[in-house]
């Protein structure tokens, strides 16, 4: 493959500001990250910070219901209750053996500017988050966390003033900063390298999750199940599987209230390809080209853009996309809390929703492998607002 690439998808579609520190990167990922020294610190902190690795959950409960064997790769137990801190405390490492002093990030929900936060104080590095105005008012306790991580937010009020304007002002900061500042960013999307470099990352999930199922029935799982918002917690668990033909990979995006007319963050499902943020991949636009806004009752999925690589595996086959309801992941959100004592984040809830529908179609005697990405502590003010919604 064209190196950056995913057979078509991918590339580096950036102003030419943003070639050289994306190529000082790409230098860095392909030197420093083999090296012994960083495969040694980054295992270390995984052990002792993140507590990896994260268990596999045999759903007990639910499996009896269900006539096949379901599994959970419990993300929701690693430091900051998601699968983000693992490309987090990994960057965060790269740009201290860069000699980079800084890490600057941009954040929706603010879950992604917490973990970055956290692997900057982890790691005596500065932190600098965008964050949009209207997220920093509606997500105050996050901002807080990142204050007290240390980290500087700056709210920007332009635009719709949430993450696509925080993105633009981060880009405008690495241009100005680039000598000492790294960009951390928070999925497997952008221009080359950061699609490799996250998923490079976040395959510990799916290399840890492989070998425990292994041990522990003695075979691959069927089929592998994980939310994608810009795939990076997806990416890495399917990866260490692409090359096991035999196990089926579903990637499920969000469909929103399924109304006809209302936003949805169904990217693969119903865009089609263009160029957002440096990539080359699918996205929801208007036939002119122009950018849809997106929506998700999950904070974490509302993207209008995917991960290259996503785009790679549904042309070539290798995964299915399917789309799930805000409604089911609610359903979900209960389901798995009542049943197995453990409340999933709204994003994860999406595949744990698919999983466990009819239209699965899942055979009896089948092992299912589900990426539960995070916890659903953080959502539980958006399912009390959905209930009393439903109940009026
Ligand atoms: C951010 C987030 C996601 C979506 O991001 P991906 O890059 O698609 O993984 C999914 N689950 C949780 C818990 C998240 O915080």
């Amino acid at each position: 493959m064209k190196k950056g690439y995913f057979g078509s998808f991918g590339g580096m579609f950036v102003p030419e500001l943003l070639v050289p520190p994306l190529a000082e990167l790409e230098e860095a990922v392909n030197r420093i990250m083999p090296e012994k020294s960083f495969q040694e610190d980054i295992a270390r902190i995984h052990k002792d910070f993140v507590g990896r690795p994260t268990p596999v959950y045999y759903c007990g409960n639910l499996s009896r219901e269900l006539g096949f064997d379901l599994f959970l790769k419990r993300e929701d137990l690693a430091h900051t209750g998601a699968h983000k801190i693992n490309n987090t405390v990994g960057q965060a490492l790269l740009a201290r053996h860069m000699g980079k002093t800084c890490l600057l990030a941009e954040t929706g929900a603010g879950q992604h500017g917490v973990a970055t936060a956290t692997a900057a104080a982890m790691l005596g590095l500065e932190c600098m988050i965008f964050m949009g105005a209207l997220d920093v008012e509606r997500q105050s306790i996050n901002v807080q966390r990142m204050e007290l991580l240390g980290a500087r937010v700056e709210a920007v009020k332009s635009g719709t003033r949430t993450l696509k304007d925080a993105i633009n002002e981060a880009l405008r900061y690495w241009i100005a900063h680039q000598q000492d500042t790294h960009y951390c960013l928070g999925s497997a999307v952008g221009p080359h390298p950061f699609p490799l470099l996250v998923r490079e990352l976040q395959s510990v999930i799916g290399r840890e999750a492989r070998e425990q199922l292994l041990e522990r029935t003695g075979r691959l799982p069927d089929k592998v199940v994980a939310c994608v918002g810009g795939g990076s917690n997806a990416i890495g668990i399917f990866h260490p599987f692409v090359n096991d033909l035999k196990v089926q990979l579903v990637g499920i995006e969000a469909g929103g209230s399924g109304r006809t007319g209302d936003n949805h963050s169904a990217t693969l499902a119903k865009g089609w390809p263009g160029v957002l943020h440096g990539t080359h991949s699918f996205l929801l636009q208007t036939p002119e080209g122009q950018l849809l806004p997106s929506h998700s009752i999950a904070p974490g999925l509302d993207y209008p853009g995917v991960g290259p690589e996503h785009s790679y595996l549904k042309d070539s086959g290798r995964a299915g996309y399917e789309v799930v309801h805000d409604h089911e992941a609610l359903e979900a959100f209960r389901l798995l809390s009542g049943k197995e004592g453990i409340i999933p984040a709204l994003e994860s809830a999406h595949a744990v929703a698919w999983a466990i529908s009819d239209r699965a179609g899942i055979e009896p005697g089948s092992q299912v492998l589900v990426n539960l990405s995070g916890r659903g502590d953080k959502d539980l003010n958006i399912f009390r607002k959905a209930e009393q919604d439903t109940e009026n």
